[in-house]
């Protein structure tokens, strides 16, 4: 089977490269990732795939079936790229100002064309069918996977991978954590009112930026003081805005934060102890506080069925290690696995001699080359060794 791997891999990988860096240079956000459709699809279709556009706005679905099996997996990547610029020197660095594919999804998407293509011409001996999905809008809420749910992507799905690059991990191996893998990220707000005037007289307003400090201090004792420490939570305020003139006292400040778990009972403490200690800490101060949440996506599970299959598939052609930690990063990917049994893996993608150490979302993070042979070539071995059904 490796020998059979090695060519497999050899023959698409010139293609999945160009198709990485073309995605990368011309990048798209959100739902608008027609342009990256487009070019997943041509090559789909020229493998002979049965090819579905347009599903949940503009996702696409390719069906390899396999005659006689009635199993079926299905294999995803996201498309979307992040609301920001990249720093990198990169030849084929993003083009379009305000976007670029700082999380990746560009391999992802051209290592899953790449694993279709190798796929096709081996129709006759594979275990299963298996349908390829590339959704949008993984970045942002509402996410891209439920729109692609409603549209039937899972139907007639027995399970499902997803596959992120994972600069916490060298490349060369596949990382696996079963159970909770990533985390729910929920999103607060708060505007604090108070009583704005001169910065010379205090004394005659109610300020909100005192409050609001004081705020963010005591929010750092709800994981510290409320939950329990064999949980993991994280509070952080990541935005503090207020105020026009160094003279003024403003009428109102507004934070903004982000809540990170892997247990709804503690999400729900969580965001009580929110809520209550930014409208109590208000108070104290003489303030007012308005608090909003934002729901995240659901905790990411890894069934563990699902992981045993994968990594047995998987291991024997690129080594894969259960010694990496679940991220409190937030994936929509969670919402396929409450669907169906489905496994998230991470693909190594750190290499220091060249650089790459850089996590998702930095500006000068970026996919190590040597990282997308290894993703193809664990999805042919993935549905190589599958289950037979
Ligand atoms: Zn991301
Ligand atoms: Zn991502």
């Amino acid at each position: 089977m490796i020998a059979n791997l090695d060519r497999s891999v050899a023959n698409v990988i010139d293609g999945v490269i160009a198709l990485q860096r073309a995605i990368h240079a011309d990048p798209e956000i959100g739902f608008d990732t027609v342009r990256t459709a487009a070019r997943a699809a041509v090559e789909l279709r020229q493998a002979g795939l049965e090819v579905q556009e347009g599903i949940g706005k503009t996702g696409v679905v390719a069906d390899l079936i396999v005659p006689g099996a009635t199993r079926k997996i299905a294999l995803r990547a996201d498309m979307d790229a992040l609301p920001m610029d990249e720093e990198t020197d990169l030849p084929h660095k993003s083009k379009n100002p305000g976007a670029a594919h700082q999380c990746g999804h560009d391999a992802h998407t051209a290592m899953l064309v790449g694993a279709a293509r190798a796929l096709a011409p081996l129709r006759d001996e594979l275990p299963c069918s298996v349908r390829f999905i590339f959704q949008p809008n993984e970045e942002a809420l509402p996410g891209g996977a439920p729109a692609m749910i409603a549209d039937g992507c899972l139907e007639g799905v027995d399970r499902i991978f997803g596959m992120h690059v994972w600069p916490l991990l060298d490349t060369g191996q596949i990382g696996l954590v079963t159970g909770p893998t990533m985390a729910q990220p929920d999103v607060f707000r708060a505007t604090i009112v108070g009583v704005g005037g001169h910065a010379a007289a205090p004394h005659g307003c109610v300020d909100p930026v005192v409050a609001g400090a004081a705020i963010v201090n005591a929010l750092q004792s709800i994981v510290a003081r409320n939950v329990d420490p064999l949980d993991s939570a994280v509070v952080s305020t990541t935005q503090f805005h207020g105020g026009t003139a160094d003279n003024v006292i403003p009428e109102r400040i507004q934070l903004v934060g982000t809540i990170r778990t892997f247990k709804d009972a503690v999400g729900e403490q969580v965001r009580t102890r929110v809520r209550e200690v930014t409208e109590t800490v208000a108070a104290a101060y003489g303030c007012r506080a308005e608090v909003s949440m934002q729901i995240g996506y659901p905790v990411t599970v890894n069934d563990p069925d699902a992981c045993d299959e994968a990594e047995g598939a998987i291991s024997p052609a690129v080594p894969v290690t259960r010694d990496v930690s679940p991220s409190l990063g937030g994936e929509d990917f969670a919402y396929y696995g409450q669907k169906i049994p489905a496994a998230f893996l991470f693909l190594g993608n750190r290499d220091e001699s060249q650089g790459i150490v850089h996590f998702c979302h930095h500006p000068r993070f970026r996919v190590d080359d040597a990282a997308m042979p290894l993703g193809v070539r664990a999805w042919l071995a993935l549905v190589q060794g599958a289950r037979r059904g």
